[in-house]
């Protein structure tokens, strides 16, 4: 590893090639002008490496972990005025409490009772942060997401009654499998449901994500590098 400055030029010539590969994305989709924001994911990452994305001038952040987001970023927020914060990961019900100032963005709606206590906590704390519905677009058992079968009244679920601030889907394809089929089903149910922004892509396939849609996508490894074990 080099001194803490070639780090900083690491980081910050990863976000500028993360950028062009976006654009380039979008002009081969026949989206030219369109909009994505790229979501550097800094789980894992220390708050110096953080800071050092923060201080090229990037804007949107993601976490999975509410405890070490806690940890890590109401210093770098405080620093940083501008950064928002993406929660990528599972959240429980006990934590919605502590996630709502913390978090800009909550990408991991996905089921009635996390909703629910959303809804009055966001009552509580008049604190309203945009939401996504996670769908389980794999249908795998142990992965979270709402089962693409069941998307439809959840969606309603959350802005009828509970009017939660919905303004997308995101997905996590399974790993062994073409990323574009799960892409385009997620694609498909926000187009039926009205929503107009799709959270998906990570490091290795953020191209086709932008292909099939993508407004956000979530990029770790191609930024900080390799996250520590
Ligand atoms: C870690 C993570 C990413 C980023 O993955 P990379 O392969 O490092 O780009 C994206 N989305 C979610 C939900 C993650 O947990």
């Amino acid at each position: 590893m080099g001194s803490n400055l070639n780090v900083q030029t690491d980081i910050a010539a990863n976000l500028r090639k993360v950028h062009s590969a976006i654009v380039a994305a979008l002009e081969a989709a026949d989206r030219d002008g369109g909009e994505v924001d790229l979501v550097a994911v800094s789980k894992i990452h220390p708050a110096e490496r953080v800071r050092l994305a923060l201080e090229s001038g990037h804007r949107f952040f993601g976490e999975n972990r509410v405890q070490e987001a806690a940890a890590k970023w109401p210093a770098l927020k405080e620093e940083f005025p501008q950064a928002r914060l993406h929660l990528i990961g599972p959240l429980q019900t006990n934590k919605v409490r502590d996630v709502l100032p913390l978090f800009d963005v909550i990408e991991t709606v996905d089921r009635p009772k996390l909703a629910r206590t959303l809804a009055a906590e966001m009552s509580n704390q008049g604190r309203r942060p945009v939401c996504f519905v996670q769908v389980n677009t794999g249908e795998e058992g142990q992965k979270a997401g709402v089962l693409p079968s069941a998307a439809d009244a959840f969606i309603e679920e959350c802005r009828g009654d509970l009017e939660l601030p919905i303004a997308g889907l995101m997905c996590i394809p399974p790993v062994d499998e073409e990323p574009a089929m799960h892409f385009a089903l997620l694609a498909k149910i926000a187009a039926r449901n009205g929503l107009s922004r799709l959270s998906m892509g990570m490091s290795h396939d953020f191209e086709i994500a932008i292909a099939f849609g993508a407004t956000e996508v979530r990029v770790g490894t191609a930024i900080f590098g390799r996250r520590p074990t």
